[in-house]
C-alpha cells in the first residue's frame, strides 16, 4: 500500500508541471528565471520563420551563456540562439563578442582600452549617446534593455585583470599612461622618505 503511494507520487512529479524545470517562468534548458522582455525585441533579433511565432505578450530572455536557448514563453514556445539573426554577445565564447549593440563595442574594446590606458570611456561615451536619443536597445539588443550594465561590469573585470597582471612584457611598466603624464617629470625618483 505504502509503496503503491510512493509510486504513484513520483510518477505525477514528472508531469504536474510544478517541478522547477516545467516552471513557465523558468528557462526549458537551464532553468534560469530570465527576463521579461516586450514581443518587439524578439521579433527584431530572430530570423523571419522564428519572429513569426513570438506571442503576443512577450516572453523571456535567457542570459545564461552556454545555454542554447534565447527566448521562451510559458511551457510552449522557445527559440535557440541559433534562430538570432545576429551574433548574441552574451552566448558567444570567442571574439567578436558584442557588448554594446546599438554602438558595436566589443568585449575586446574595453579589454584593449583598459590595458593600453589602465581605464575606460567606452561606457561614458555610450552613456552620452543614450541621453541623446540615440540608442535602440530594444530592438538592437537581444536582452531588450540598455546595455551600460553589462559594459560597466566588462571594464569592472578588465581592470581588475589589468591590476592583477605582472608588469613588464608587453604591459605599462608604471602604470596606466595618463597617470604617468599627469606626473612631474622624475616623480618616480623623488626622495619620498
Ligand atoms: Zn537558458
Amino acid at each position: 500500500m505504502e509503496e503503491a503511494e510512493i509510486s504513484n507520487s513520483n510518477c505525477c512529479d514528472e508531469d504536474d508541471g510544478t517541478s522547477q524545470k516545467r516552471n513557465p517562468e523558468s528557462c526549458p534548458s537551464c532553468g534560469s528565471r530570465g527576463k521579461k522582455v516586450a514581443a518587439i525585441t524578439p521579433r527584431a533579433i530572430l530570423v523571419e520563420q522564428a519572429a513569426a511565432k513570438v506571442p503576443d505578450g512577450g516572453c523571456r530572455y535567457c542570459p545564461t551563456p552556454k545555454c542554447p536557448t534565447l527566448y521562451f514563453a510559458g511551457l510552449g514556445w522557445s527559440a535557440m540562439v541559433k534562430d538570432a539573426r545576429v551574433r548574441v554577445g552574451a552566448k558567444e565564447e570567442d571574439e567578436p563578442i558584442l557588448l554594446c549593440y546599438c554602438f558595436g563595442h566589443t568585449r575586446a574594446d574595453v579589454t584593449e582600452q583598459v590595458n593600453r590606458t589602465g581605464g575606460c570611456t567606452i561606457p561614458a561615451e555610450i552613456a552620452s549617446l543614450v541621453k541623446c536619443g540615440q540608442c535602440a536597445c530594444n530592438v538592437k539588443n537581444p536582452s531588450g534593455t540598455c546595455c551600460l550594465g553589462v559594459v560597466r561590469d566588462e571594464v569592472r573585470r578588465a581592470l581588475e585583470e589589468f591590476h592583477r597582471a605582472p608588469r613588464g612584457e608587453g604591459r605599462n611598466p608604471i602604470g596606466p599612461s595618463h597617470l604617468r603624464l599627469a606626473l612631474p617629470a622624475g616623480f618616480w625618483a623623488y626622495p619620498w622618505s
